[in-house]
């Protein structure tokens, strides 16, 4: 175990904090984000319900005037129909009087459908502005809630990234470079123990030499199949630093 690469797996303990913290972040901003669309639907619903039950005041108001045109026609006929003399003529208003009867009964028939109808739609109405008053109470303690949350979030990533800037000017720069850079590709672990020749990154076996160059600890030497820095866990140098423990035991969790 290289003594160099002792400040950088305590680095990588804050960088596997900050990814988990951040992932939580994302998490909670996804739960707003859907408590917010929840009530634009309900509030996009209510508007459309309105403008329905509008619509249908609209038609049975054209319909009573239609009415009212109808009893007026009807009127004028009667009136007509008491100066006339000639049979034919008389049988004639009768017979429009009748059609003009069965329109004002039609009317009155679509009328009462339209009734009806609003009826029913002012009820859903009710109901779904009743549902966003439930709702937008609730959400709000929820949103608050998340809020404060995402607030605490932050306010552990601030206390985590000055531990880190603090370790980072302990750690030699080169080396942390590289290990950035490796960090950046995998957003994982990337300086990882071998653990019964195998690296514990990429679970690939090892050979005898490879796992010997680790021990010896002179230079950085990379895994060939995913390039993560491999340390030697038994190492004097490791003590203090329960990297490689905390790992196995994560896995086992999450499996
Ligand atoms: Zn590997």
């Amino acid at each position: 175990m290289q003594e160099i690469l002792k400040p950088i797996i305590e680095i990588q303990e804050f960088d596997m904090k900050m990814i988990r913290l951040m992932r939580i972040k994302r998490e909670r901003q996804k739960e707003l984000k859907q408590i917010e669309e929840l009530r634009a639907d309900l509030h996009a619903q209510v508007k459309e319900k309105e403008f329905e039950v509008e619509e249908l005041t609209k038609q049975i108001k054209a319909h009573e005037i239609r009415i009212e045109e109808i009893s007026k026609k009807l009127k004028e006929l009667e009136a007509r129909q008491t100066q006339i003399k000639k049979v034919e003529e008389f049988n004639a208003l009768t017979q429009e009087m009748t059609g003009s009867e069965r329109a004002k009964i039609s009317v009155e028939q679509k009328i009462s459908d339209l009734v009806d109808q609003k009826a029913i739609e002012e009820e859903l109405l009710e109901k779904i502005r009743e549902s966003l008053k439930t709702s937008e109470a609730s959400s709000i303690a929820l949103e608050k809630e998340i809020q404060q949350s995402i607030n605490m979030i932050n306010a552990e990533g601030t206390q985590l990234k000055e531990g880190r800037d603090a370790l980072a000017t302990t750690a030699d720069p080169d080396t942390l470079r590289i290990y950035e850079r490796l960090l950046r590709n995998k957003k994982d672990r990337v300086v990882v123990p071998i653990e019964n020749r195998t690296c514990s990154g990429c679970h690939i076996a090892l050979t005898a030499q490879h796992e010997n160059i680790v021990r010896k600890g002179e230079n950085l030497v990379f895994c060939e199949h995913c390039s993560r820095i491999h340390f030697w866990q038994e190492a004097e140098a490791l003590e203090g630093t329960p990297v490689a423990t905390k790992r196995r035991r994560r896995r086992t969790a999450t499996t």
